[in-house]
């Protein structure tokens, strides 16, 4: 593998070294041993073919030892040798391969980890962070978003907590965010899953429901409506005192086919229903926009 050059070279230093060293053994040898001269050539022969063997016996023992390094080891000892050295052989090929695999999976796991944050940026950026529910900004993508797949129909509700000033003044701010988020989780139940819902502003939020008729989205609200009034986990934060909402709505297509238009038009009829006692829900009418103008 890595080794082909780099062990060629140190197999041929090392048997080089033997023959030599076999080569010049019979001639300190001369000098202790009996000298038999009929002999003389298969001895200095047999000093060679030692020395030789020797040689090729220490290049296996330093084989073994750099086989049992680890391969990054490997890599950084032969790396004056060159790349082409560890590419141009068998085990070499492996090395790569798995190097390869190792980088492949790095960069998967690197990838995997990129797209799970960017995620979880992106649902930072359109989610309301104290109701969990989207916030204005998504509301006008979600809606193109619907309209571009061709829906027929769909509710706009808009809905504005009652009194909500005094709720704060009265309670304090903490117990207010906690009726936030009551009145978030209600809408969430009441509307069966449904993605559509937004916290348009400090105690109002705006709720899509496609795919619903103007009948259907005021069922819907109403259900919110009486959730929240009726809401033993709201009355626990504000001294057992009733929270109530008023509700406008206004229906797609026929109200208006863009955002601003249906948010404005479901707004007049919460306000008409601000201005008629409060704590109700009301559809969109040319009346309320007579009495609006
Ligand atoms: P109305 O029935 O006419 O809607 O009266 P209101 O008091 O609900 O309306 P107003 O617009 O006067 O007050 C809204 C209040 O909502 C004012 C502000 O203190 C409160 N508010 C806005 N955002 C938050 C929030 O994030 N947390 C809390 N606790 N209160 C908030
Ligand atoms: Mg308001
Ligand atoms: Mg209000």
């Amino acid at each position: 593998m890595i080794y082909i050059k780099p062990m060629k070279m140190v197999k041929a230093v090392l048997c080089t070294f033997g023959l030599v060293m076999g080569a010049i053994f019979p001639i300190y040898a001369g000098f202790f041993i009996i000298w038999i001269p009929e002999r003389k050539v298969a001895f200095c022969i047999g000093c060679l073919v030692a020395g030789y063997t020797v040689g090729l016996f220490s290049f296996y023992i330093v084989k073994a030892i750099l086989l049992k390094i680890d391969n990054h080891y490997k890599i950084a000892l032969l790396g004056k040798f060159g790349v082409e050295n560890i590419i141009n052989s068998e085990k070499g090929n492996d090395l790569i391969l798995n190097m390869k695999n190792e980088f492949k999976e790095l960069i998967n796991k690197y990838a995997e980890l990129m797209e799970s944050e960017s995620e979880h940026l992106l649902k930072l950026s359109i989610t309301d962070c104290l109701t969990s529910v989207y916030n204005h900004r998504y509301l006008y993508e979600y809606f193109e978003r619907k309209v571009s797949e061709e829906i027929s129909l769909m509710t706009i509700l808009f809905c504005d907590i009652d009194h909500f000033k005094l709720v704060n003044d009265t309670y304090g701010h903490i117990k207010g965010d906690l009726v936030l988020q009551e009145v978030a989780k209600i809408i969430r139940e009441a509307t069966n899953g449904n993605e559509g819902i937004f916290r348009y502003g400090g105690e109002e939020f705006v709720i899509l429901l496609d795919n619903y008729s103007g009948k259907e989205g005021f069922n819907t609200a109403e259900k919110i409506r009486l959730k929240i009034c009726n809401s033993n986990v709201i009355k626990s934060y504000c001294n057992f005192e009733i929270v109530t909402i008023s509700i406008g709505l206004a229906v797609y297509p026929y109200d208006g086919v863009n955002i601003d238009t249906l948010i404005n038009k479901a707004d007049k009829a919460m306000y008409h229903v601000k201005q008629s006692g409060r704590n109700r829900c009301k559809i969109y009418n040319s009346e309320i926009n007579r009495k609006s103008n």
